[in-house]
Protein backbone atom coordinates (compact mmCIF):
# COMPACT_ATOMS: atom_id res chain seq x y z
CA UNK A 1 0.00 0.00 0.00
CA UNK A 2 1.61 3.51 -0.92
CA UNK A 3 2.49 5.36 2.28
CA UNK A 4 1.41 8.81 1.65
CA UNK A 5 -1.01 9.72 -1.31
CA UNK A 6 -0.28 12.32 -3.59
CA UNK A 7 -3.86 12.57 -3.81
CA UNK A 8 -5.15 13.48 -0.56
CA UNK A 9 -8.40 15.46 0.17
CA UNK A 10 -11.60 15.14 1.59
CA UNK A 11 -13.44 13.17 -1.38
CA UNK A 12 -10.56 11.13 -1.84
CA UNK A 13 -10.67 9.61 1.59
CA UNK A 14 -14.57 9.10 0.85
CA UNK A 15 -14.04 7.32 -2.39
CA UNK A 16 -11.66 5.01 -0.85
CA UNK A 17 -13.21 4.65 2.44
CA UNK A 18 -16.43 3.41 0.06
CA UNK A 19 -14.38 1.08 -2.31
CA UNK A 20 -12.77 -0.33 0.82
CA UNK A 21 -16.29 -1.54 2.29
CA UNK A 22 -17.50 -2.85 -0.39
CA UNK A 23 -14.18 -4.74 -1.32
CA UNK A 24 -14.61 -6.18 2.02
CA UNK A 25 -18.06 -7.11 1.25
CA UNK A 26 -17.28 -8.49 -1.51
CA UNK A 27 -14.00 -10.69 -0.91
CA UNK A 28 -12.15 -8.73 -3.51
CA UNK A 29 -9.02 -10.10 -3.88
CA UNK A 30 -5.80 -8.18 -2.41
CA UNK A 31 -4.03 -7.52 -5.85
CA UNK A 32 -7.15 -5.60 -7.57
CA UNK A 33 -8.26 -4.04 -4.40
CA UNK A 34 -4.84 -2.72 -4.18
CA UNK A 35 -5.40 -1.52 -7.93
CA UNK A 36 -7.81 -0.33 -7.78
CA UNK A 37 -7.19 2.24 -4.89
CA UNK A 38 -4.98 4.28 -7.45
CA UNK A 39 -5.66 5.92 -10.36
CA UNK A 40 -3.94 4.76 -13.70
CA UNK A 41 -2.27 8.17 -14.30
CA UNK A 42 -3.06 11.80 -13.64
CA UNK A 43 -1.36 14.88 -15.31
CA UNK A 44 -1.06 17.98 -13.81
CA UNK A 45 -1.08 20.88 -16.18
CA UNK A 46 -0.30 24.72 -15.64
CA UNK A 47 -2.79 26.67 -17.89
CA UNK A 48 -1.31 30.75 -18.71
CA UNK A 49 -3.68 32.57 -19.69
CA UNK A 50 -3.58 36.26 -21.38
CA UNK A 51 -6.50 37.72 -19.43
CA UNK A 52 -8.79 40.75 -20.69
CA UNK A 53 -6.30 43.03 -18.47
CA UNK A 54 -3.18 42.53 -20.57
CA UNK A 55 -1.69 40.08 -17.73
CA UNK A 56 -0.85 36.53 -17.81
CA UNK A 57 -2.03 33.90 -15.27
CA UNK A 58 -1.66 30.52 -14.70
CA UNK A 59 -4.36 28.62 -13.81
CA UNK A 60 -3.84 24.71 -12.82
CA UNK A 61 -5.30 21.80 -14.39
CA UNK A 62 -5.95 18.18 -14.22
CA UNK A 63 -6.73 15.16 -15.94
CA UNK A 64 -6.78 12.01 -14.27
CA UNK A 65 -7.60 8.24 -15.40
CA UNK A 66 -8.73 5.99 -12.56
CA UNK A 67 -9.13 2.39 -14.65
CA UNK A 68 -8.35 1.68 -18.35
CA UNK A 69 -9.96 -1.97 -17.51
CA UNK A 70 -13.17 -1.42 -19.29
CA UNK A 71 -12.19 0.64 -22.26
CA UNK A 72 -11.57 4.37 -23.24
CA UNK A 73 -11.74 6.34 -20.42
CA UNK A 74 -14.87 8.59 -20.39
CA UNK A 75 -15.93 11.67 -17.49
CA UNK A 76 -16.43 15.15 -17.46
CA UNK A 77 -14.37 18.62 -16.76
CA UNK A 78 -15.15 20.59 -14.24
CA UNK A 79 -14.10 24.70 -13.89
CA UNK A 80 -14.00 25.31 -10.05
CA UNK A 81 -12.44 27.49 -7.99
CA UNK A 82 -11.53 24.53 -5.06
CA UNK A 83 -10.61 21.75 -7.86
CA UNK A 84 -7.77 20.04 -6.68
CA UNK A 85 -5.78 16.95 -7.93
CA UNK A 86 -7.42 14.25 -4.86
CA UNK A 87 -10.60 15.58 -5.64
CA UNK A 88 -10.58 14.73 -9.30
CA UNK A 89 -8.93 11.87 -9.31
CA UNK A 90 -12.19 10.89 -6.41
CA UNK A 91 -14.57 11.71 -9.17
CA UNK A 92 -12.55 9.63 -12.00
CA UNK A 93 -12.61 7.07 -9.53
CA UNK A 94 -16.75 7.53 -9.26
CA UNK A 95 -16.77 7.38 -13.09
CA UNK A 96 -15.32 3.99 -13.14
CA UNK A 97 -18.11 2.62 -11.16
CA UNK A 98 -20.38 4.57 -12.35
CA UNK A 99 -19.99 3.56 -16.26
CA UNK A 100 -19.56 -0.13 -14.87
CA UNK A 101 -22.79 -0.20 -13.05
CA UNK A 102 -24.47 1.04 -16.01
CA UNK A 103 -22.61 -1.55 -18.42
CA UNK A 104 -21.06 0.99 -20.59
CA UNK A 105 -17.44 0.06 -22.44
CA UNK A 106 -16.00 2.85 -20.67
CA UNK A 107 -12.81 3.41 -17.71
CA UNK A 108 -13.45 6.14 -15.49
CA UNK A 109 -11.71 9.99 -15.82
CA UNK A 110 -12.34 13.24 -14.70
CA UNK A 111 -10.54 16.50 -15.37
CA UNK A 112 -10.85 19.90 -13.80
CA UNK A 113 -9.15 23.19 -13.85
CA UNK A 114 -9.32 25.59 -11.03
CA UNK A 115 -10.69 28.76 -11.49
CA UNK A 116 -14.24 30.85 -11.27
CA UNK A 117 -15.74 31.01 -14.28
CA UNK A 118 -18.35 33.17 -13.30
CA UNK A 119 -15.67 35.83 -13.05
CA UNK A 120 -13.86 35.13 -16.68
CA UNK A 121 -14.78 36.83 -19.87
CA UNK A 122 -16.25 34.53 -22.70
CA UNK A 123 -12.41 35.03 -24.55
CA UNK A 124 -10.90 34.39 -21.42
CA UNK A 125 -12.73 30.90 -20.95
CA UNK A 126 -12.27 30.19 -24.30
CA UNK A 127 -8.22 30.97 -24.38
CA UNK A 128 -8.52 28.59 -21.05
CA UNK A 129 -10.38 25.49 -22.22
CA UNK A 130 -8.30 25.74 -25.58
CA UNK A 131 -4.55 26.23 -23.56
CA UNK A 132 -5.70 23.12 -21.18
CA UNK A 133 -6.95 21.31 -24.11
CA UNK A 134 -3.81 21.37 -25.79
CA UNK A 135 -1.67 20.69 -22.44
CA UNK A 136 -3.82 17.57 -21.84
CA UNK A 137 -3.60 16.60 -25.61
CA UNK A 138 -1.27 13.42 -24.72
CA UNK A 139 -4.06 12.07 -22.92
CA UNK A 140 -7.51 12.73 -24.57
CA UNK A 141 -8.92 11.20 -28.05
CA UNK A 142 -11.68 9.34 -29.54
CA UNK A 143 -10.81 5.45 -28.20
CA UNK A 144 -8.43 7.07 -25.71
CA UNK A 145 -10.19 9.12 -23.29
CA UNK A 146 -13.24 11.22 -24.25
CA UNK A 147 -14.44 14.48 -21.85
CA UNK A 148 -17.93 15.48 -21.23
CA UNK A 149 -18.92 18.71 -19.52
CA UNK A 150 -19.62 18.75 -15.65
CA UNK A 151 -19.88 21.38 -12.94
CA UNK A 152 -18.94 24.84 -14.67
CA UNK A 153 -18.58 24.10 -18.14
CA UNK A 154 -20.89 23.44 -20.99
CA UNK A 155 -21.47 22.80 -24.90
CA UNK A 156 -19.75 25.46 -25.30
CA UNK A 157 -16.35 25.05 -23.77
CA UNK A 158 -16.79 21.04 -25.40
CA UNK A 159 -17.45 22.81 -29.00
CA UNK A 160 -13.63 24.63 -28.01
CA UNK A 161 -12.31 21.71 -26.76
CA UNK A 162 -13.07 20.02 -30.52
CA UNK A 163 -12.19 22.57 -31.99
CA UNK A 164 -8.83 22.76 -30.50
CA UNK A 165 -8.24 18.87 -30.86
CA UNK A 166 -9.66 18.69 -34.51
CA UNK A 167 -7.30 21.45 -35.81
CA UNK A 168 -3.68 19.65 -34.60
CA UNK A 169 -5.31 16.65 -36.41
CA UNK A 170 -6.40 18.16 -39.97
CA UNK A 171 -9.57 16.91 -39.62
CA UNK A 172 -12.98 16.97 -38.03
CA UNK A 173 -12.88 14.63 -34.74
CA UNK A 174 -16.23 14.68 -33.59
CA UNK A 175 -15.51 11.79 -30.97
CA UNK A 176 -13.21 13.44 -28.54
CA UNK A 177 -15.72 15.11 -26.73
CA UNK A 178 -19.81 14.57 -25.86
CA UNK A 179 -21.41 17.14 -24.56
CA UNK A 180 -21.26 19.22 -28.18
CA UNK A 181 -23.28 21.52 -29.47
CA UNK A 182 -26.37 19.18 -32.01
CA UNK A 183 -24.42 20.60 -35.17
CA UNK A 184 -20.76 19.53 -35.00
CA UNK A 185 -22.33 16.50 -33.73
CA UNK A 186 -23.76 16.37 -30.27
CA UNK A 187 -26.98 14.29 -29.64
CA UNK A 188 -30.70 15.04 -29.56
CA UNK A 189 -31.18 14.84 -25.63
CA UNK A 190 -27.77 15.27 -23.71
CA UNK A 191 -28.52 18.46 -22.33
CA UNK A 192 -31.14 16.80 -20.82
CA UNK A 193 -30.17 13.56 -19.83
CA UNK A 194 -28.71 13.76 -16.41
CA UNK A 195 -32.28 15.57 -15.38
CA UNK A 196 -34.42 12.79 -17.11
CA UNK A 197 -32.09 9.63 -15.71
CA UNK A 198 -32.82 11.41 -12.27
CA UNK A 199 -36.79 11.23 -12.85
CA UNK A 200 -36.40 7.71 -14.34
CA UNK A 201 -34.83 6.62 -10.96
CA UNK A 202 -37.33 8.15 -8.93
CA UNK A 203 -40.03 6.74 -10.71
CA UNK A 204 -38.70 3.15 -9.68
CA UNK A 205 -37.87 4.35 -6.35
CA UNK A 206 -41.28 5.23 -6.05
CA UNK A 207 -42.94 2.33 -7.24
CA UNK A 208 -40.90 0.32 -5.08
CA UNK A 209 -41.53 2.18 -2.17
CA UNK A 210 -45.74 2.19 -2.45
CA UNK A 211 -45.52 5.87 -3.80
CA UNK A 212 -46.50 7.76 -7.08
CA UNK A 213 -44.64 10.31 -8.16
CA UNK A 214 -47.51 12.58 -8.72
CA UNK A 215 -48.41 14.87 -5.70
CA UNK A 216 -44.86 14.65 -3.98
CA UNK A 217 -43.14 17.68 -2.75
CA UNK A 218 -39.75 17.94 -3.99
CA UNK A 219 -36.93 20.63 -3.23
CA UNK A 220 -34.31 21.32 -5.56
CA UNK A 221 -30.39 22.60 -4.51
CA UNK A 222 -29.05 23.51 -7.25
CA UNK A 223 -30.84 24.95 -10.85
CA UNK A 224 -27.84 24.46 -13.03
CA UNK A 225 -28.03 21.56 -15.80
CA UNK A 226 -28.98 19.33 -13.47
CA UNK A 227 -31.30 20.39 -10.83
CA UNK A 228 -33.11 22.55 -13.59
CA UNK A 229 -34.22 19.86 -15.92
CA UNK A 230 -34.74 17.94 -13.14
CA UNK A 231 -37.34 19.89 -11.22
CA UNK A 232 -38.97 20.57 -14.98
CA UNK A 233 -39.78 17.11 -15.57
CA UNK A 234 -40.90 16.50 -12.05
CA UNK A 235 -43.25 19.55 -12.24
CA UNK A 236 -44.17 17.62 -15.35
CA UNK A 237 -44.94 14.53 -13.91
CA UNK A 238 -47.42 16.14 -11.18
CA UNK A 239 -44.66 16.60 -8.44
CA UNK A 240 -44.93 19.61 -6.14
CA UNK A 241 -41.61 21.34 -6.25
CA UNK A 242 -41.74 23.44 -3.52
CA UNK A 243 -38.23 24.61 -3.15
CA UNK A 244 -35.11 25.58 -5.12
CA UNK A 245 -31.96 27.07 -4.70
CA UNK A 246 -28.94 28.29 -6.89
CA UNK A 247 -25.63 29.73 -5.92
CA UNK A 248 -27.46 33.30 -5.23
CA UNK A 249 -29.63 31.52 -2.52
CA UNK A 250 -33.26 29.68 -2.37
CA UNK A 251 -36.78 30.35 -2.84
CA UNK A 252 -39.37 27.91 -0.83
CA UNK A 253 -43.43 28.12 -1.52
CA UNK A 254 -45.09 25.34 0.10
CA UNK A 255 -48.00 25.38 -2.25
CA UNK A 256 -45.73 24.74 -5.42
CA UNK A 257 -43.74 26.82 -7.69
CA UNK A 258 -44.68 27.11 -11.39
CA UNK A 259 -41.29 26.14 -12.94
CA UNK A 260 -41.92 27.86 -16.79
CA UNK A 261 -42.67 30.76 -15.01
CA UNK A 262 -39.57 30.41 -13.15
CA UNK A 263 -37.16 29.55 -15.77
CA UNK A 264 -38.55 32.65 -17.09
CA UNK A 265 -37.54 34.57 -14.02
CA UNK A 266 -33.94 32.64 -14.23
CA UNK A 267 -33.82 33.32 -18.19
CA UNK A 268 -33.98 37.19 -17.32
CA UNK A 269 -32.26 37.67 -13.80
CA UNK A 270 -29.84 35.25 -13.54
CA UNK A 271 -31.14 33.63 -10.30
CA UNK A 272 -34.23 31.83 -8.53
CA UNK A 273 -33.56 34.29 -5.96
CA UNK A 274 -36.68 36.76 -5.72
CA UNK A 275 -39.31 34.75 -7.94
CA UNK A 276 -42.71 35.97 -7.04
CA UNK A 277 -44.49 34.62 -4.13
CA UNK A 278 -41.95 32.87 -2.44
CA UNK A 279 -39.60 32.94 0.88
CA UNK A 280 -35.92 33.78 0.86
CA UNK A 281 -34.05 30.65 2.18
CA UNK A 282 -30.45 29.65 2.16
CA UNK A 283 -28.61 26.98 0.38
CA UNK A 284 -28.04 25.06 3.86
CA UNK A 285 -31.44 25.73 4.89
CA UNK A 286 -33.24 24.50 1.89
CA UNK A 287 -31.90 20.97 2.61
CA UNK A 288 -33.70 20.94 5.69
CA UNK A 289 -37.48 21.91 4.77
CA UNK A 290 -39.90 19.83 4.72
CA UNK A 291 -40.43 17.72 1.63
CA UNK A 292 -40.84 13.91 -0.01
CA UNK A 293 -37.96 14.45 -2.60
CA UNK A 294 -34.63 16.09 -1.68
CA UNK A 295 -32.30 16.24 -4.65
CA UNK A 296 -28.97 17.81 -4.00
CA UNK A 297 -27.86 18.81 -7.73
CA UNK A 298 -25.64 21.26 -6.82
CA UNK A 299 -21.66 21.08 -5.25
CA UNK A 300 -19.96 17.92 -3.27
CA UNK A 301 -20.48 17.83 0.64
CA UNK A 302 -23.83 19.06 1.19
CA UNK A 303 -25.32 16.83 3.43
CA UNK A 304 -22.98 16.56 6.18
CA UNK A 305 -22.95 15.28 9.86
CA UNK A 306 -23.96 18.91 11.22
CA UNK A 307 -27.33 18.52 9.23
CA UNK A 308 -28.09 15.14 8.32
CA UNK A 309 -30.31 14.87 11.20
CA UNK A 310 -32.50 17.69 9.92
CA UNK A 311 -33.31 16.31 5.91
CA UNK A 312 -37.06 15.86 6.31
CA UNK A 313 -37.04 14.09 2.66
CA UNK A 314 -37.78 10.36 2.76
CA UNK A 315 -35.83 9.76 -0.66
CA UNK A 316 -32.69 11.52 -1.38
CA UNK A 317 -31.69 11.54 -5.26
CA UNK A 318 -28.09 12.34 -5.70
CA UNK A 319 -27.58 14.63 -8.96
CA UNK A 320 -24.56 15.80 -8.02
CA UNK A 321 -21.23 13.63 -7.53
CA UNK A 322 -20.23 13.32 -3.82
CA UNK A 323 -23.20 15.43 -2.17
CA UNK A 324 -23.59 13.19 1.16
CA UNK A 325 -20.62 12.51 3.21
CA UNK A 326 -19.70 9.36 4.85
CA UNK A 327 -20.80 10.18 8.02
CA UNK A 328 -23.94 12.05 6.54
CA UNK A 329 -25.11 9.03 4.44
CA UNK A 330 -24.89 6.61 7.80
CA UNK A 331 -27.02 9.05 9.47
CA UNK A 332 -29.45 8.73 6.40
CA UNK A 333 -29.72 5.05 6.57
CA UNK A 334 -29.92 4.97 10.19
CA UNK A 335 -33.45 6.88 9.78
CA UNK A 336 -34.88 4.97 6.91
CA UNK A 337 -34.01 7.74 4.38
CA UNK A 338 -33.94 5.76 0.73
CA UNK A 339 -30.81 7.35 -1.03
CA UNK A 340 -30.58 6.94 -4.80
CA UNK A 341 -26.52 7.31 -4.89
CA UNK A 342 -25.10 9.66 -7.16
CA UNK A 343 -23.22 6.68 -9.02
CA UNK A 344 -26.81 5.54 -9.92
CA UNK A 345 -29.20 8.62 -9.89
CA UNK A 346 -27.12 10.78 -12.32
CA UNK A 347 -25.79 7.89 -14.52
CA UNK A 348 -27.86 9.33 -17.24
CA UNK A 349 -25.58 12.49 -18.64
CA UNK A 350 -22.75 9.41 -18.62
CA UNK A 351 -25.08 7.05 -20.41
CA UNK A 352 -26.32 9.60 -23.77
CA UNK A 353 -22.61 10.54 -23.76
CA UNK A 354 -22.12 7.34 -24.86
CA UNK A 355 -24.92 7.36 -27.11
CA UNK A 356 -23.51 10.86 -28.73
CA UNK A 357 -20.26 8.92 -29.08
CA UNK A 358 -21.50 5.52 -31.03
CA UNK A 359 -23.23 8.15 -33.13
CA UNK A 360 -20.10 10.35 -34.23
CA UNK A 361 -18.10 7.22 -34.71
CA UNK A 362 -21.12 5.96 -36.80
CA UNK A 363 -21.43 9.11 -38.68
CA UNK A 364 -25.14 8.21 -38.30
CA UNK A 365 -27.53 10.24 -35.93
CA UNK A 366 -30.83 8.46 -33.83
CA UNK A 367 -34.01 10.50 -32.90
CA UNK A 368 -34.76 11.82 -29.81
CA UNK A 369 -37.46 9.65 -28.92
CA UNK A 370 -35.17 6.70 -29.64
CA UNK A 371 -32.48 8.20 -27.70
CA UNK A 372 -35.06 8.97 -24.42
CA UNK A 373 -36.49 5.34 -24.49
CA UNK A 374 -33.01 3.64 -24.56
CA UNK A 375 -31.63 5.83 -21.78
CA UNK A 376 -35.28 4.50 -19.91
CA UNK A 377 -33.98 1.61 -20.39
CA UNK A 378 -30.57 1.41 -19.27
CA UNK A 379 -31.37 3.43 -16.33
CA UNK A 380 -34.75 1.36 -15.36
CA UNK A 381 -31.96 -2.01 -15.88
CA UNK A 382 -29.22 -0.58 -13.80
CA UNK A 383 -32.18 0.63 -11.30
CA UNK A 384 -33.53 -2.89 -10.91
CA UNK A 385 -30.13 -4.52 -10.38
CA UNK A 386 -29.19 -2.17 -7.53
CA UNK A 387 -32.59 -2.51 -5.97
CA UNK A 388 -32.32 -6.46 -6.12
CA UNK A 389 -29.16 -6.52 -4.61
CA UNK A 390 -29.61 -4.17 -1.68
CA UNK A 391 -32.26 -6.77 -1.12
CA UNK A 392 -30.42 -9.97 -1.94
CA UNK A 393 -27.35 -8.78 0.72
CA UNK A 394 -29.44 -6.31 2.71
CA UNK A 395 -27.85 -3.17 2.17
CA UNK A 396 -28.70 0.61 1.41
CA UNK A 397 -28.99 1.11 -2.37
CA UNK A 398 -25.40 3.18 -1.91
CA UNK A 399 -23.72 0.22 -1.36
CA UNK A 400 -25.25 -2.11 -3.72
CA UNK A 401 -24.89 0.21 -6.57
CA UNK A 402 -21.05 0.77 -5.07
CA UNK A 403 -20.77 -3.81 -5.05
CA UNK A 404 -22.22 -3.90 -9.43
CA UNK A 405 -19.61 -1.18 -9.97
CA UNK A 406 -16.47 -2.37 -8.48
CA UNK A 407 -17.28 -6.16 -9.22
CA UNK A 408 -17.89 -5.09 -12.68
CA UNK A 409 -14.43 -3.69 -12.70
CA UNK A 410 -13.02 -6.20 -11.03
CA UNK A 411 -13.72 -8.35 -13.11
CA UNK A 412 -12.22 -6.75 -15.86
CA UNK A 413 -8.59 -6.75 -13.78
CA UNK A 414 -9.19 -10.56 -12.78
CA UNK A 415 -9.70 -11.76 -16.81
CA UNK A 416 -6.96 -8.99 -18.17
CA UNK A 417 -4.41 -10.20 -15.16
CA UNK A 418 -1.46 -8.28 -14.49
CA UNK A 419 0.66 -7.01 -17.21
CA UNK A 420 3.78 -8.05 -17.51
N1 LIG B 1 -20.00 14.90 -15.84
C1 LIG B 1 -20.99 13.88 -15.94
C2 LIG B 1 -20.83 12.87 -14.82
O1 LIG B 1 -20.31 13.18 -13.76
C3 LIG B 1 -21.03 13.26 -17.33
C4 LIG B 1 -19.75 12.62 -17.76
C5 LIG B 1 -19.76 12.18 -19.23
O2 LIG B 1 -20.76 12.38 -19.89
O3 LIG B 1 -18.73 11.68 -19.68
O4 LIG B 1 -21.29 11.77 -14.91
Amino acid sequence: MMEKSDFDSDLFRTALAQLDRVAQRLDLEHDIHERLRYPRRALVVSVPVLMDDGKTRVFQGYRVHHSTVLGPTKGGLRYAPDVNLGEVTALAMLMSWKCALVGLPYGGAKGGVRCTPRELSKRELEHLTRRYTTEIMLLIGPDLDIPAPDLGTDEQTMAWMMDTYSMTQGKSVPGVVTGKPLIVGGSAGRREATGRGIVYALYQATRRLGQNLQGLRVVVQGFGNVGSVAARLLWREGCLVVGVSDVKGGIWNPRGLDIRDLEAHVAESGSVAGFPDTEPLTNTEILEQPCDILLPAAIGSQIREDNADRVKATIVAEGANGPTTPEADAILRDRGVTVIPDILANAGGVIVSYFEWVQGLQYYFWRESEIVSRLQEVMSRAFNRVWALGAKEGTDLRTAALMEGVRRVAEGYRVRGLYP
